[in-house]
């Protein structure tokens, strides 16, 4: 097994990240070299509007072992992320944020551990959240409570700093799905796999471009994507009503029977505007889930890639043990 483990890609969504990339990238290089691997740098431009790009075709020359796209819009940092570990063809990949915020410093026990162990998945899990917004805190946490009880993994402390192996990659390349969640997905895979704590550092420059709206869309598709369960508590909200109509409907038929039916205004009115409210939420729901039925069965692709520059070896004249 030992000679497969020779080269290791580093894979990085970029967006509006021209600033500080270079020495994001020669950090990155010295680290992997550190520890006596070949690199390879993958990097996707996720559509900056500024001169990421340029920057990018600058540099290539300056890293032999680089490959770039250039999406031809935004499409959002999963969907860069998927067309980074498509294009790795390295032994291990490893993803990470390109602003700094995943410390560099791991990436030599990252690979220690790969191949010490032999796990499928080494992944950097977070020792505390850094710095955000109450808002963005509480936030997340509501939503990794939610998640985890709906899909059965828990992801609260999972951050998408990864080693992924080729086996795990691989089977990451078979899920075909249009709403991709990196961080679900890779739990959902399974694998042997070992974490390494890590604490999120600032940026290193540039600010967040994840607005809590975006934010809100990711956590929409995270629990749709991995659980049917509010869809079932469709049903279960169904039930109580079924049940609540058959009380009051027996009480109705008694009061009729009885000869004094009438009053009860405030009753029906109750009734009528929870029932009301009700269906509309559920209604809501599996409009949600049709909406990702739909984005699946288009089969539209998750990227479209515009530019592409290569300063690494074509495949194929590519030699693993170099
Ligand atoms: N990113 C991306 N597309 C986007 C937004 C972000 O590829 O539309 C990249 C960004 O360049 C960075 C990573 O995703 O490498 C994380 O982004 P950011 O730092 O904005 O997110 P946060 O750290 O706040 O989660
Ligand atoms: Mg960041």
């Amino acid at each position: 097994m030992k000679d497969n483990r020779n080269l290791v890609s580093i894979v990085m969504p970029v967006y509006r990240e021209g600033a500080h990339i270079v020495s994001i990238l020669e950090q990155a290089r010295d680290a992997v070299e550190s520890s006596g691997m070949a690199h390879e740098f993958v990097l996707v431009d996720d559509g900056s509007p500024d001169d990421t790009w340029r920057i990018l075709s600058e540099i290539s020359s300056n890293f032999p072992n680089l490959a770039a796209v250039r999406l031809s819009r935004n499409f959002g940092k999963e969907a860069a992320l998927c067309a980074g570990i498509e294009m790795a063809r390295g032994d291990a990949v490893i993803v990470m944020d390109a602003d700094g915020q995943h410390p560099i410093s791991l990436i030599p026990e990252m690979i220690r551990q790969w191949v010490d162990s032999g796990a499928a998945i080494v992944e950097g899990v977070k020792a505390s959240r850094g710095k955000e917004t109450t808002l963005n805190r509480v936030g997340a946490r509501l939503f990794y409570s939610t998640w985890t009880r709906l899909s059965g993994f828990d992801l609260t402390a999972a951050s998408d700093f990864k080693l992924l192996d080729r086996r795990a990659v691989e089977a990451y390349l078979q899920m075909d799905e249009r709403s991709v969640f990196f961080r679900g997905m890779t739990a959902w895979l399974g694998f042997e796999r070992k974490q390494i704590p890590f604490e999120v550092a600032g940026r290193a420059g540039g600010k967040s471009t994840w607005s809590i709206f975006r934010l809100f869309r990711l956590a929409l598709t995270g629990i749709t994507a991995f659980s049917a369960l509010p869809l079932q508590l469709v049903t279960l909200a169904g039930f109580l009503f079924l049940l609540f109509a058959l009380l009051f409907g027996a009480q109705t038929l008694y009061v009729l029977i009885e000869g004094h039916a009438v009053s009860g205004f405030a009753t029906i009115i109750f009734l009528l505007l929870i029932i009301g409210s009700a269906l509309m939420i559920s209604l809501g729901i599996i409009g949600e889930y049709v909406a990702r039925i739909y984005e699946e069965v288009k089969g539209r692709p998750r990227f479209v890639v515009s530019e592409s520059i290569q300063s690494r070896k074509k495949q194929g004249t590519l030699s693993r043990a170099e």
